[in-house]
């Protein structure tokens, strides 16, 4: 059994064994969410992400967690809204799905996620949080023993309640 649930904070913060990071496709770090954690983790991160090489879109990429309380960091690149020829929703689904499979064959247990690209990227929170929701729930169902807790980790307020008025009704 999975728990899920929603929470706010900072993500670098959190004491899940894997957080994400909301990463740009050079994995050279960025703002938001992305600055947060290099700037907590400290400079060994970008030394490790400069070996990796990228990441593309829905995709996710996995380093070590250095400063942080987690354990690892799994990067992944959001699309930017508007810009993926109509695949912005199925480019947000990957994100969620690649960094449970990726955080799976790692065998971690706990992971919190950021709300991937509803910040410089754009996505409308009303429309993202949805997505994100059932794309971690449809993942679950698949595999409902791999992990012992999901948690959506909101910066704000208002996506907070976005989220749990959602995660209400499922
Ligand atoms: P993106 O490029 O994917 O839009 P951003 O970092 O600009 O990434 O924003 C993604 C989300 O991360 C936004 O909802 C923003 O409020 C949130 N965010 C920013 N800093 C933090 C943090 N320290 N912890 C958790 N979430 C954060």
């Amino acid at each position: 059994m999975t728990k899920i649930i929603v929470a706010l904070g900072d993500i670098t913060h959190q004491n899940t064994e894997a957080i994400v990071n909301s990463a740009n496709p050079s994995l050279l770090g960025g703002g938001g969410v992305d600055g947060a954690i290099h700037a907590a983790a400290g400079p060994e991160l970008l030394e490790e992400c400069r070996k990796l090489g990228g990441c593309k879109t829905g995709e996710a990429k996995i380093t070590n967690g250095h400063k942080l309380p987690a354990d690892y960091i799994i990067h992944t690149v959001g699309p930017v809204y508007g810009m993926t020829s109509g695949h912005d929703g199925e480019l947000l689904t990957a994100c969620y799905r690649s960094c449970l499979d990726l955080a799976k064959d790692h065998l971690i247990r706990s992971i919190a996620f950021p709300s991937i690209s509803t910040g410089a990227y754009g996505y409308p929170i009303a429309k993202a949080a949805p997505i994100a929701i059932e794309a971690v729930l449809r993942w679950v169902k698949d595999h409902p023993d791999a992990f012992s807790e999901i948690r959506f980790l909101l910066h704000s307020t208002r996506d907070y309640d976005v989220y749990a008025k959602l995660l209400g009704e499922t």
